[in-house]
């Protein structure tokens, strides 16, 4: 009995021993830790951790926010855009291949394959040329091929841009201007389609919408695609505002160089060496 007593008292002191208190419990479902122990003013203490499991649920959790952060910036950025049937069938793989729009091809192809360099050095376009030959379709293109890579793009027409952002005034929920033109600014790829097709009023408030998205543009040192039926000429005509300054032509040309399509791409003396950057993707 006295024995017995010796190892109870014995077994008692051991329970009642710090290093056995510092156990850590352990996650039933994953078999890892819950807890840690730190060193704390030279005393051990137990403090809680995540364990596998736990760790993975948050990291899920977080994607799944970052994710939805992401739906909800491209929701908006839709909002702004033309989203319509021939917009979602304009795509590379679509492509009706010919001997005249093989270029065409190449081009979008390689600013889409080229992007990271488009987006760094800030490299937009003005793609020129006849009617009908499928300028819209090649700009819808490279909007669909970056949009399916996680790219924000932006892809509007002039006409719908400007009809927009009437249509914003005094409209309650609708985007107001202001923050129509943010979307713009914040997109990292804008592409707007048939610029100069727009009927430019007396006011020449069309004329400043589309002067305040390239200008924007502009400042936020982010590419900019036009599409135009217009020879350069004729866009600066149509460009020049009411108080006859080309202001809003010559911000379009330092960040889109003009390409002539149907045609090799034609060097202009303005902005150059961004030209010269998108005709060596063509070589
Ligand atoms: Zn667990």
């Amino acid at each position: 009995m006295e024995a017995v007593n010796q190892i109870l008292v014995q077994m008692d002191q051991t329970i009642s021993t710090p290093t056995l208190d510092l156990v850590c419990n352990i996650c039933p479902k994953c078999g890892t830790p819950t807890e840690h122990i730190v060193k704390l003013f030279g005393k051990k203490k137990k403090v809680g951790v995540n364990c596998r499991c736990k760790a993975l649920e948050l990291q899920e959790k977080e994607e799944l926010e970052r994710y939805q952060e992401q739906m909800r910036k491209l929701e908006r950025l839709r909002a702004c855009s033309l989203m319509d049937e021939s917009f979602k069938n304009s795509k590379f793989e679509n492509w009706e291949h010919t001997a005249l729009n093989q270029k065409m091809f190449e081009l979008g192809k390689e600013y889409c394959d080229n992007w990271e360099k488009m987006k760094a050095e800030n490299i937009g376009m003005t793609i020129w040329g006849d009617t009908g030959i499928g300028k819209t379709y090649l700009s819808f293109c490279i909007a669909n091929e970056l949009l399916s890579k996680g790219v924000s793009v932006i892809a509007t027409s002039s006409i719908n841009l400007i009809n927009q952002i009437y249509e914003s005034y005094g409209r309650v929920g609708a985007l107001g201007e202001v923050e129509i033109i943010r979307q713009f600014e914040h997109a990292s790829l804008v592409i707007i389609d048939d610029l100069g097709a727009e009927h430019n009023g007396k006011s020449g408030k069309e004329k400043q919408i589309i002067y305040s998205v390239i200008d924007a543009r502009v400042r936020a040192k982010k590419p900019l695609i036009i599409t135009t039926n217009l020879s350069t000429e004729q866009l600066r005509n149509k460009m020049v505002g009411v108080d006859g300054v080309e202001r809003t032509y010559d911000r379009m040309m330092e960040i889109c160089p003009p390409v002539k399509v149907k045609a090799e791409p034609r060097r202009q003396a303005i902005g150059v060496k961004k030209t010269a950057i998108l005709g060596s993707l063509l070589n």
